[in-house]
């Protein structure tokens, strides 16, 4: 029994994703950028829509929400802390809780940083994670409403998941992703290989994503505020991980 995933491309930079228990006939759209592609992507593999599990409040996730209900009547579950800002919301997650997609189940785990409430949904047993806007390939997302502290313990819960975790990210910005990882450590071997392959990728127009922690444990700079090699090319040896973490990423805003 496998968790089908169907990946396409969304918007300008958006993924959408369905994730289906052919079992149970229940499908979730993971945000819904855009709801006539998801219709359409929808219709092509003969599934019905069942659920939203939508990860924070933002027009490119939550968009869809509307017409997707009212054509599918499926059931949407998002935030809890983004329940006034998510359209017709019917079950608010926090911290722990679970929510099930036929036979498989995702864990809650909160990410604040870039919304105030931002969620991922990990499924564990199959080691797979839909991190929303948290955690890009070599990226994270940027900080519109929480603090560098906040998304620094966010993105090292993350990193506590096991190595080989699949990790879904809702956009590709790998490549200017990886460019601005190089510029901070040119010599890094980790992070030019990686940059090589998204390059390679996006050359034929292939997707970056889904990635894997193990991968950006080792060529991400935002999981790697705690490593002396960063610290040492910022020029801040000896500083905090959280202000090593909000220096990359005010260097990355204007990068
Ligand atoms: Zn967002």
């Amino acid at each position: 029994m496998t968790l089908q995933i169907h990946q396409f491309p969304c918007l300008s930079d958006n993924y959408g994703f369905l994730i289906h228990d052919e079992e149970t006939q229940t499908t979730a759209a993971i945000d819904t950028p855009d709801p006539n592609a998801i219709l359409n992507e929808l219709h092509e593999k003969q599934w019905n829509l069942t659920h939203i599990f939508n990860t924070h409040h933002h027009f490119d996730h939550t968009g869809g929400n509307e017409t997707l209900k009212e054509k599918t009547n499926c059931q949407i579950y998002g935030p809890q802390a983004e329940k006034s800002r998510i359209p017709l919301i019917d079950h608010p997650l926090s911290e722990g809780d679970t929510a099930k997609l036929g036979n498989f189940e995702a864990t809650i785990l909160e990410v604040p940083g870039h919304t105030a409430g931002h969620i991922a949904y990990h499924f564990a047993k199959e080691k797979i994670l839909f991190v929303g806007d948290t955690l890009f390939v070599m990226g994270c997302g940027r900080l519109f409403e929480g603090t560098a502290e906040q998304m620094w313990q966010s993105l090292s819960k993350l990193r506590r998941l096991p190595d080989e975790t699949i990790v879904y990210c809702a956009h590709e910005y790998s490549a200017a992703n990886a460019a601005f990882a190089l510029s901070l450590t040119p010599n890094d071997e980790a992070v030019r290989s990686r940059k090589t392959a998204i390059d390679a990728a996006r050359a034929k127009n292939m997707p970056t994503v889904p990635t894997r922690m193990d991968w950006e444990k080792a060529a991400n700079p935002f999981l790697r505020a705690d490593s002396a090699s960063l610290a040492q090319a910022l020029h801040m040896t000896g500083a905090a991980p959280t202000e090593i973490f909000a220096e990359t990423r005010r260097r990355k805003d204007s990068f």
